[in-house]
């Protein structure tokens, strides 16, 4: 199983992709968000041509806001039917039928809206419901195989909740890869010092900002500076 980040950027961070990833498993290959920046990446890097299905952690923009098109991409230009867009919960799956119909009035051809397999299946959802904004749907994601497992946070303005959940689950070697802020008042997000007792026990890796930024009191390692968890050509790209 692995792991490549496509972006790390926050919403703000024109300069970079958004926030985005590939996780392979169980010889499936599933993108994690699909920003308002992912899908000019994904077309131009050729990495559109290395997705299987798709899972969304929230509809904010930087997070949905080129959903639509790679939909139409994948199905009518690549030619391979429906994009797979496997949903948390049903009440989830509602709204992201909205979101499709609202952009593609009738979705059907471009995108099958699927609901993930409740349990502990080879990717699960943790419902994060208002831990990032009141009212709004997040999700994190877990992959799970069987001797390694990956977590994906998603937008969460508090990490304690994810952490205690995860406690629960025993997964088999989990890497964390969990959104940080900079920001000790930011409430949508996490303050990186807000993670650091959680180093002790797990690898946690900060993605959703600005590397350039980040400052030296930061105890979290980033996704940024981690090439062995980016996409070939973003690595390429910080070395060059
Ligand atoms: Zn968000």
């Amino acid at each position: 199983m692995e792991i490549r980040f496509l972006g790390f950027g926050g919403a703000f961070d024109t300069h970079l992709v958004n926030s985005s990833a590939i996780v392979s498993h169980s010889g499936v290959r599933t993108l994690i968000d699909c920003g308002h920046s992912v899908f000019p990446f994904l077309k131009n890097s050729g990495a559109i041509h290395q997705i299987d299905q798709v899972v969304i952690t929230h509809l904010h923009d930087d997070h949905v806001g080129s959903l639509s098109a790679l939909a139409i991409y994948f199905s009518k230009v690549l030619g391979k039917g429906p994009l797979p867009v496997l949903c948390a919960n049903p009440e989830f799956l509602e709204k992201v039928r909205l979101f499709f119909t609202l952009s593609l009035v009738n979705p059907k051809p471009y995108c099958n809206l699927l609901l993930l397999p409740e349990g502990r299946g080879d990717i699960s959802a943790i419902d994060t419901k208002s831990l990032h904004m009141e009212g709004l749907h997040t999700f994190a994601f877990v992959f799970r195989e069987q001797s390694s497992s990956i977590v994906y946070s998603g937008d969460l303005g508090q990490c304690d909740y994810l952490f205690a959940e995860l406690n629960h689950l025993n997964l088999p070697d989990p890497v964390i890869f969990h959104e940080i802020s900079y920001q000790p008042d930011s409430r949508g997000h996490t303050y990186f010092m807000d993670l650091e007792k959680w180093t002790r026990i797990y690898p946690v890796y900060g993605y959703h900002c600005d590397p350039d930024l980040n400052p030296d009191s930061n105890p979290i390692p980033l996704v940024a500076h981690s090439p062995e968890f980016l996409w070939s050509s973003v690595k390429s790209d910080l070395v060059g």
